[in-house]
């Protein structure tokens, strides 16, 4: 298959027609996929009421078909299509965050292939912050069921060659809409329960959710390893870089110590650092992601500096460890699930 790309520039008002919009809408229409950017990560989207269309999805990706997929949205009204029992502090939320990094998990209505929501009775529904993909899923005049346009597995895609080197050849097209701006995925909040609760950390903070609705609940899985995650998606590895990465809590004296002795060994080391402690590093590539000072600059630069490490080709990587407040519960989360849980304390 041939994967086109269309360039559209952001800064267009994209009220008016584009043709390369019109492309990639009448593409969705006929059922083929199209990756589309968001304000979080590039998406990977298909008609959300065909079966053919969303099994294309999972085909690309190579996506475990439990794994259900959020379904993207351009108006209000097309959440009631889709979904029922919408709770008093969801439409609350939705006033102030949407569009945005929020995806709300809710009893879907009929009419979506079952293959959006892996069988469950629920379904994930958000509307992104972006004027490409806003204009796009008006223009389809349809709900589009999109995860992150990757590969399974690898980390999530923040700019359109990204999505391309992933999926050349296997999807129908990419809008290109330059580089995206949160750089991690949605926040996942179940509201089928009498409180919300988080199921994936993402790019609204608990503490703006709490400022909004009062009492927010965190899914166990995400504070004990051992409970079963109740969003299916966050059970599997993802955005791993080929290197083992481990992720260092401790002095830069200790963190030498770790790249120094892995050097030993022969191998070449990466190091995942921060602009402020970048040239403390002894190491054999070192790449900086973000600022300590601003945890919203390392959530953009995350999966753009993972990627890279692979094209540095380093047989291990060590990270800095960050905060969990904010945006930084996301990127350690993130991180954390990059490294497969390899933490190495002082
Ligand atoms: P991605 O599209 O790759 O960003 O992942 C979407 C995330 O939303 C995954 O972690 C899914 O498991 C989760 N998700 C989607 N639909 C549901 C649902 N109905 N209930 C719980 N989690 C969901
Ligand atoms: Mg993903």
């Amino acid at each position: 298959m041939e994967t086109k790309v269309w360039i559209v520039d952001n800064s267009n008002d994209l009220s008016l027609s584009y043709p390369q919009i019109a492309q990639a809408a009448a593409l969705l229409m006929k059922n083929e996929v199209v990756a589309f950017p968001t304000e979080t990560v590039y998406g990977l989207g298909a008609n959300a009421r065909s079966d053919e269309a969303v099994g294309k999805i999972y085909k690309a990706k190579g996506r475990p078909s439990d794994n259900p997929l959020i379904v993207h949205i351009a108006t209000k009204e097309q959440l009631y299509e889709i979904a029922a029992d919408v709770p008093e502090y969801v439409e609350k939320l939705i006033d102030v965050l949407w569009p945005g990094p929020i995806t709300f998990v809710l009893p879907k209505r009929t009419g979506l292939s079952d293959r959006v929501t892996a069988g469950l009775n629920t379904v994930a529904v958000r509307m992104p912050d972006h004027p490409l993909a806003l204009a796009l899923i008006k223009e389809a005049d349809l709900p589009i069921a999109a995860p992150s346009a990757n590969l399974s597995g690898k980390p999530s895609p923040t700019r359109a060659a990204h999505v391309f080197d992933d999926l050349d050849g296997r999807i129908a097209g990419i809008l290109d809409g330059g580089a995206t701006g949160v750089g991690v995925e949605s926040t996942v909040l179940d509201c089928t329960q009498r409180f919300p609760v988080i199921l994936r950390p993402g790019g609204v903070t608990k503490e703006q959710l709490e400022e909004l609705v009062g009492k927010v609940e965190v899914d166990q899985a995400l504070i004990d390893e051992g409970h079963t995650p109740k969003s299916p998606g966050m059970k599997y590895t993802h955005y791993a870089p080929k290197a083992p990465l481990t992720i260092i809590d401790g002095s830069l004296s200790f963190f030498q110590e770790v790249i120094d002795s892995a050097k030993s060994e022969g191998k070449k080391v990466g190091v995942l650092a921060t602009a402020e402690q970048a040239e403390s590093y002894q190491a054999d590539v070192v790449f900086i992601c973000g600022s300590r000072r601003d945890m919203q600059s390392v959530a953009a630069g995350l999966y753009e500096v993972l990627r890279k490490f692979d094209e540095a080709d380093v047989d291990c990587i060590y990270s800095e460890s960050f905060t969990s407040e904010g945006v930084g519960q996301a990127v350690m989360n993130r991180l954390l699930k990059a490294a497969g849980h390899r933490i190495v304390k002082e």
